[in-house]
């Protein structure tokens, strides 16, 4: 199969590049593992999409990102981001796609969430991802794109520069894609971590492509734990809920967050998360949701927590919670149109490092940044698409299957890793231990993948190279700082 622009992944940041891309004229395929609106982080998306307020002064916005970032993000990209984004929300995914937020009688209503000086974040209820996700679909299916669902991008193909993809589907075939231009939009990395907010799948195949095809990868250290994920049952209980007037509060009832931060519970994430995690070493840290029942019509306003809630959690509005993965805050590095240092390379969304987040992301600014640079890399290569050349690559068919269990045990070993030694808390003993559990689990799959095309076993592949990149980078990152939390090291003493 040959196209003239290739976007792997359908979430806000695939689909975005893919209309923009098919209606400036290009040839577009777009191919997705994906086989509904709930398969991707965009569709689980819950508090928002955050933009410039109606008469807000950007520099506030800029501002807040880059304070939430450590002060290591990129001021050019955090400029675009709240300037060009901002008119993206309204001009592409309101008017053009039709998602329809919430709105009062002044307009869209707008929420305030945590390291945000204003309210200034669209919503619909408390399942925005799902809203934002169905209208791209539904957009990208009224497009000239040719979409392929259930399909898996195994391996990037091509000399000097990435030519397309070889694709398996889920019937054991597997075919090349030439592609003019090749787009990674492939979202997060939560199966590196296992417990994570993410949906299952989230292997981060498109960081591990690009850095096996030689791309820059840059800032895996900043892997962003979301603090209130629910202790037993892993679902994430949205910021919104903080913004709404829910409080922490330990196992006697304290609130905790004053004493560590004056924005208390609307502190940014990495400042919670660390507060959850430690308040969790000694008992067990409670999201208090009863000042949100007096205030709000909770089963309305927040639909997806309340159907996940237990009558007793309902009863008695505590909710135990703790830290889980959530984002990855760098990724494979690109400039302002999403190119990667590869020759026709694009990445974008969560996949890539715009230089937007810098140390640690702020709340609803993900599916914003997915926009941004999705709408910018569909143009780009469009404008660019050219014939692609034929790629010399034999399309292999899976050959044999799995072991019962090998690829569950490989990733359980994975994650029980990466949790214990590169979670909230890091340490340099335990980074380096890590790194050599992680290089054996990388040769014995390597040594098992030869020879064999099954997508299942090279998303194990992709995830422990991911692992690897965030350990290596976290090691070489002595420095606290955002979600990146180093112990025993001399920025500690
Ligand atoms: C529970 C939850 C709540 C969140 N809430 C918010 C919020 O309120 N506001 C906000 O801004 N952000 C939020 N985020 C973060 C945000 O949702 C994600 O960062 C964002 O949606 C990522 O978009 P994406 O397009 O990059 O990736 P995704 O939406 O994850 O899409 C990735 C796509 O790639 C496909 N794919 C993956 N690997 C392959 C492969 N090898 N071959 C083919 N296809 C592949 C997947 O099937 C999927 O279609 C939340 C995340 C979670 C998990």
């Amino acid at each position: 199969m040959r196209t003239e622009v290739l976007v792997v992944g359908s979430g806000i940041a695939g689909c975005s590049t893919a209309i923009r891309a098919a209606n400036r004229g290009a040839d577009v395929t777009v191919v997705t593992e994906a086989t509904s609106p709930d398969d991707t982080n965009t569709g689980w998306a819950q508090g928002g999409v955050a933009r410039r307020a109606p008469d807000e002064d950007a520099e506030v916005f800029i501002d807040d990102v880059l304070e939430a970032g450590g002060g290591v993000g990129d001021e050019d990209a955090v400029e675009r981001l709240v300037r060009e984004g901002s008119r993206a929300v309204d001009e592409f995914l309101v008017e053009e796609v039709g998602v329809g937020f919430d709105t009062n009688g002044d307009g869209f209503d707008l929420v305030r969430e945590g390291g945000h000086s204003t309210d200034r974040i669209l919503h619909d209820g408390d399942a925005t991802g799902r809203a934002v996700q169905r209208a791209l679909l539904r957009r990208l299916g009224e497009s000239d794109a040719r979409v392929l669902e259930g399909h898996t991008a195994v391996e990037l193909v091509g000399d000097r520069g990435v030519d397309g993809a070889l694709v398996a589907d889920t019937d054991g075939e597997a075919f090349v894609v030439e592609a003019g231009a090749t787009v990674l939009a492939t979202g997060g990395v939560g199966d590196v971590y296992g417990r994570t907010t993410n949906p299952e799948g989230a292997t981060g195949d498109g960081v591990a492509l690009a850095a096996l095809a030689g791309a820059e990868v840059s800032d895996t250290e900043y892997v962003q734990f979301h603090p209130t994920a629910h202790a037993e049952r892993g679902f994430l209980l949205s910021e919104a809920l903080r913004g709404e007037g829910a409080l922490l509060v330990n196992e006697d009832g304290k609130r905790f967050m004053p004493d560590r931060h004056e924005d208390a519970e609307l502190a940014p994430r990495d400042v919670v998360a660390t507060a959850v995690h430690e308040t969790n070493r000694d008992g067990q840290a409670y999201l208090d949701l009863s000042p949100v029942f007096d205030s709000t019509e909770f089963a309305e306003e927040f639909p997806t927590a309340y159907d996940n809630l237990t009558d007793e959690e309902l009863e008695s509005g505590r909710v135990p919670v703790a830290p889980s993965e959530h984002f990855l805050c760098g990724g494979v590095v690109v400039d302002e149109n999403g190119r990667a240092s590869v020759e026709r390379l694009y990445a974008v969304g969560e996949t890539a490092c715009t230089g937007v987040h810098g140390a640690n992301r702020l709340a609803s600014t993900s599916l914003l940044e997915g926009l941004t640079w999705g709408l910018r890399a569909g143009e780009h290569a469009a404008e660019n698409a050219h014939e692609p050349p034929a790629v010399d690559r034999e399309s292999d068919a899976f050959n044999g299957e799995m072991p019962d269990g090998f690829v569950d045990a490989k990733f359980d070993r994975l994650q029980n890793v990466m949790w214990e030694n590169a979670g909230p808390v890091r340490t340099e003993d335990g980074l380096r231990e890590a790194r050599a559990e992680l290089q054996r689990l990388r040769g014995e799959v390597k040594s098992y993948a030869r020879g064999r095309l099954d997508p299942e076993l090279y998303a194990l592949r992709n995830a422990v190279l991911v692992g690897l990149l965030i350990v290596e980078a976290a090691l070489e990152n002595e420095e606290t700082v955002g979600c990146h939390r180093r112990v025993g090291t001399p920025a500690e003493d």
